[in-house]
């Protein structure tokens, strides 16, 4: 039986509680303090601030224990919008704000531009078949692109040609929000992804 643990630092953590539980996810269980790590299978890191989220990671001395068990391929995870940010190896605009660093993209923050603070568009994916039937409703709030992804990323969707959705090994990463909808397919990918890393 896996555990999933969800960062509960800022964001919108419990979003992806309440989803991961719907799809029956063993058991799910929040991440603040470093001995929260010892007892998870996987890691969601949710949406919100990544300025505030990576500040609260080093405080809390999270950071570089994340890192090394993600590097080390001990712990698959998954990041939304703001988590997909702080996965990135490259920020296009304050490159130095610390994060996990782990995915070869570069992200452009906030993107789409002011005005458009939340949009929503149905993806495209040659890879995942089931995200066309019916087509997956992506919500984006002031979403970070991709702009940039090393050889080693798999995209497995994108809207506009842009990369929306990426899997590099046990990473898993978008910049929209799968836990603002009833749809359960993106979480259920990565639960079959660390049930298969389990194995
Ligand atoms: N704009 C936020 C950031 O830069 C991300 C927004 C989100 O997670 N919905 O961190």
């Amino acid at each position: 039986n896996l555990t999933i643990g969800v960062l509960e630092l800022q964001g919108d953590f419990a979003e992806h509680t309440a989803m991961l539980r719907r799809c029956g996810a063993g058991k799910v269980t929040g991440v603040r303090e470093t001995h929260h790590l010892q007892h998870i299978d996987a890691l969601v890191i949710p949406g919100g601030e990544s300025t505030v989220i990576s500040k609260l990671l080093v405080d809390l001395k999270l950071m570089q224990p994340i890192q090394k068990l993600v590097a080390e391929n001990a712990l698959p995870v998954f990041g939304t919008c703001a988590g997909c940010i702080l996965l990135a190896a490259q920020i296009k605009q304050r490159n130095e704000q610390a994060r996990i660093g782990v995915l070869d993209v570069v992200v452009d923050r906030n993107a789409y531009g002011s005005q458009i603070h939340s949009f929503e568009v149905h993806l495209r994916s040659n890879r995942l078949p089931f995200i066309d039937a019916p087509p997956l409703r992506a919500v984006h709030i002031r979403a970070p692109a991709i702009v940039h992804v090393g050889e080693r990323v798999d995209v497995l969707a994108t809207f506009n040609h842009t990369p929306v959705l990426v899997r590099q090994g046990n990473i898993l990463a978008c910049t929209f929000h799968p836990e603002l909808t009833e749809d359960t397919r993106i979480h259920k990918l990565f639960l079959e992804m660390v049930a298969q890393h389990k194995r």
